[in-house]
């Protein structure tokens, strides 16, 4: 093995631009040359692919979104488009690949395998929707730059008496919601995955209310609905003065925090390292703190563990 190739595909994630360092910093201390595709499969497909030098990769871990560029491209679930973009590899003499996104991408991925070109998937997204790992690269900023968000918007709240219903991203996956919400002490926290009532949190807050709470926070997954459409429904039980926000694509961009940038540089060597074994078609993540892959195959079987205990949690540590 001479080449890898690298790219980032669905969602943007902050991290992302970590693990594209870490796979080509650990390719060059291999001996080996990193090749970075833009555009996802749509760039493998299009031939968007250069020799990545180890001066690109200079400031590089702070950065936010990702500098192989980011798209959608449902042709990819095509063998046409597949095999095209398998000419592509060939062209540049790419002998194995680095995908880094989330489980559509790794589809991609698979199908790459399929094909004998040996393809290794990094979670990046925010959603921290993959089985077989505790965190996906991207969760942590997200769920930090939300929770500066909701702080100031629990100002406001508290200086008006207000209550706020603040819709953040997760896809079909609560895990964004509950980490922002116990991070903030929310009145309520309402995710896909665990059974709530809109008259229990119409009368937490009028409960709050009359025990001199001044500020109530609900903090919604989009994964539910949207923010104005619970508002409205929330205004039938009482007149809160509620209000809707969204936290929307700011939750994606942003410097990647601490943890994210260590666990991208974690799982972008260990990608290369199960490359350079020969092994492919697999899902990298972290449990328990341990480097971990699975086959994809069976991570499509499976299904993400949402830590729901988080809700209980601040149900019983938020009593007002
Ligand atoms: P996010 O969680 O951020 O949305 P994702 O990787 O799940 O990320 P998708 O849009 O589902 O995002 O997939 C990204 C890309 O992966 C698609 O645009 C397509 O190019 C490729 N892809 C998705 N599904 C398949 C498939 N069944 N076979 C081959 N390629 C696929």
């Amino acid at each position: 093995m001479k080449r890898i190739g690298i790219l980032t595909s669905g969602g943007d994630a902050p991290g992302m631009n970590a693990a594209v360092r870490a796979v080509a910093g650990k390719a060059m201390a291999e001996g080996l040359e990193a090749y970075g595709i833009n555009y996802g499969f749509a760039g493998l497909v299009a031939g968007d692919i250069h020799k990545i030098e180890a001066a690109d990769l200079d400031g590089v871990i702070q950065r936010g979104g990702t500098l192989l560029y980011s798209a959608r491209y449902p042709e990819f679930a095509h063998e046409e488009g597949q095999l095209k973009g398998i000419e592509q590899l060939k062209r540049f003499g790419i002998d194995a690949l680095v995908v880094i996104g989330g489980d559509g991408s790794y589809h991609g991925a698979l199908r790459l395998t399929e094909h004998g070109y040996n393809t290794i998937g990094l979670p990046g997204t925010i959603d921290n929707d993959i089985p077989y790992t505790d965190f996906t690269i991207g969760f942590d900023t997200a769920v930090n730059t939300n929770v500066q968000a909701l702080d100031r918007i629990y100002d406001t709240a508290h200086s008006h008496d207000r209550t706020f219903v603040v819709e953040v991203m997760g896809r079909g996956a609560g895990d964004v919601a509950l980490w922002s919400g116990v991070s903030i002490g929310a009145t309520a926290i309402v995710v896909p995955e665990v059974d709530w009532s809109m008259e229990a949190i119409a009368n937490k807050i009028k409960h709050n209310r009359a025990n001199g709470h001044r500020s109530n926070l609900i903090v919604l997954a989009e994964g539910v609905m949207g923010a104005q459409e619970f508002v409205e429904k929330l205004s039938e039980y009482g007149d809160f003065d509620a209000r809707g926000n969204t936290i929307a694509h700011m939750q994606r961009g942003g410097n990647p925090t601490a943890k994210d940038r260590v666990m991208a540089s974690k799982m972008g060597a260990y990608a290369v390292e199960l490359l350079l074994a020969g092994k492919g078609g697999l899902a990298v993540g972290i449990q328990n703190n341990q480097l971990v892959n699975h086959n994809i195959l069976d991570l499509f079987e499976s299904k993400h563990d949402v830590e729901v205990s988080l809700d209980k949690l601040n149900e019983e540590i938020s009593f007002k």
